[in-house]
């Protein structure tokens, strides 16, 4: 079972992530939580071009980083669990692309995605869960976290809504892939919305 985790930065992937890993650890599943970018060891090297490399990176340059990122911890890492019968629990993956690459950067959803399925030689999640936030929030949720912000973060507010518009677009095309969660309810609300969808799919 494959599980992706997308939104916004600051809408709480990374906790309901470990949150639902400990949830199936307790249920006797083995799972295999990963992220991208940076879910391998070259992933980690890319990530830090990607995220914090002090000049501009060509928009299209940008996305064959994140899809080369993508090719290597996919036939590495999570095929090779997947094929071992573990939960995959991914921050971010493909839709992350088409959204950040295809509409932020206007780079286009297609080719993006298209880009994106090669890498991964064609694997989709069996579930998508979508955090959804708007973006403002976000910013007041990452400035109060008071982190250094990365390149992407510290894009202008219409390059953050245009990606949440995508991430909508996405969920609103596959509805049977994506379960789509407002992030403003509380982290245990999140939790068992997101719980209760896992345990449908694991029967
Ligand atoms: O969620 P995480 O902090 O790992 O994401 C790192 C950064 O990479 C975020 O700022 C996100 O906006 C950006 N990103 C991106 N395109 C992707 C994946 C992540 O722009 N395909």
């Amino acid at each position: 079972l494959f599980i992706t985790l997308e939104g916004g930065d600051g809408s709480g992937k990374s906790t309901q992530a470990r949150l639902l890993e400990e949830w199936l650890v307790e249920h006797g599943r083995s799972v295999l939580r990963t992220r991208e970018p940076g879910g391998t060891e070259v992933g980690v090297e890319i990530r830090e071009i990607v995220l914090h490399h002090r000049g501009d990176i060509a928009p299209r340059a940008e996305a064959l980083l994140y899809a080369a990122d993508r090719a290597h911890h996919i036939a590495t890492k999570v095929r090779p669990a997947l094929e071992r019968g573990d939960v995959v629990i991914q921050d971010r993956y493909l839709d992350s692309s088409v959204a950040y690459q295809g509409a932020g950067r206007v780079l286009g959803g297609t080719e993006v995605r298209d880009l994106s399925l090669w890498a991964a030689q064609g694997l989709l999640p069996d579930l998508t869960i979508l955090l959804d936030l708007d973006e403002t929030v976000a910013r007041g949720r990452l400035d109060a976290a008071q982190k250094r912000f990365d390149r992407l973060e510290a894009e202008a507010g219409e390059f953050h809504a245009r990606v949440r518009h995508a991430f909508l677009e996405l969920a609103a095309a596959e509805p049977e892939r994506f379960l789509v969660v407002d992030a403003t309810g509380s982290v245990d609300e999140i939790a068992a919305s997101v719980r209760e969808r896992v345990e449908a799919l694991l029967g």
